[in-house]
């Protein structure tokens, strides 16, 4: 199985996509965890990427899109992969396809989760990471059983540096910019997959899964 998880910022992609790729046993490349990680580590790629990660702008489409070319040869991406976050621009989808048709690849669904302003501020303002794992928890709707400590390592949570209100604004003006556009560009190549975002997390995972099994 080879995906997209497509959707405005704090839509539920990493969520999903972690429920997604245990059921299908792929690796998730998340572009902003590979960031993320960079910044975390202190290197040349973090420290640039930071200066347009907190402004809510986008990493200029070079830089990503040589970060996933190296990812997707490696040899756990034979059978498969989701990809969460990538593509982001007409750019990045471009070279995306470039890069499959090298491999003599195709994706097979390119899912849409679907989710208005509101509840996306909502949803990114009170998401907590875990420092250790990972692992994304949001203070209302999906809490951890002990506050600010990871369920699964036992870590502590923290708040990403651009889930504050003024730099969510700013992401999702963005992600209409420059990203909207791909939901035509994905569905006029028919892998266009959308769905309701606003159900619950197990809700939306039972309906991705049975819309990749062609069950609905
Ligand atoms: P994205 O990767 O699209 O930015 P996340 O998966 O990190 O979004 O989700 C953003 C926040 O919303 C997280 O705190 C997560 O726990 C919460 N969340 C995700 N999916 C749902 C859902 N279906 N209903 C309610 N909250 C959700
Ligand atoms: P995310 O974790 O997907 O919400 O991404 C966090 C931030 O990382 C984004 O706001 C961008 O600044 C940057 N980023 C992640 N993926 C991409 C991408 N495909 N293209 C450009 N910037 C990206």
């Amino acid at each position: 199985m080879r995906l997209v998880l497509l959707g405005p910022p704090g839509a539920g992609k990493g969520t999903q996509a972690s429920a997604i790729v245990k059921k299908y046993n792929i690796p998730h490349i998340s572009t902003g965890d590979i960031f993320r990680y960079n910044i975390k580590m202190n290197t040349e790629l973090g420290k640039k990427a930071k200066t347009y990660m907190d402004k809510g702008l986008l990493v200029p489409d070079e830089l990503v899109v040589s970060i996933v070319k190296d990812r997707l040869i490696k040899d756990d991406c034979k059978d498969g992969f989701l990809l969460d976050g990538f593509p982001r621009t007409v750019d990045q989808a471009e070279a995306l396809d470039e890069e499959l048709d090298k491999m003599s690849l195709k994706l097979d669904k390119v899912v849409n989760i679907e989710v208005e302003k509101d509840i996306l501020i909502e949803r990114a303002i009170g998401r907590r990471i875990c420092k250790n794992c990972g692992a994304t928890y949001h203070i209302k709707f999906n809490p951890s059983k002990k506050e600010g400590i990871c369920d699964t390592c036992g870590e502590e949570l923290y708040q990403r540096d651009d889930d504050k209100v003024d730099t969510v604004e700013k992401r999702i003006e963005v992600y209409h910019k420059q990203t909207k556009p791909l939901i035509d560009y994905y569905a006029e190549k028919g892998l266009l997959l959308n769905v309701d975002g606003t159900k619950s997390i197990e809700e939306l995972f039972n309906v991705i899964v049975k819309s990749l099994e062609g069950e609905s």
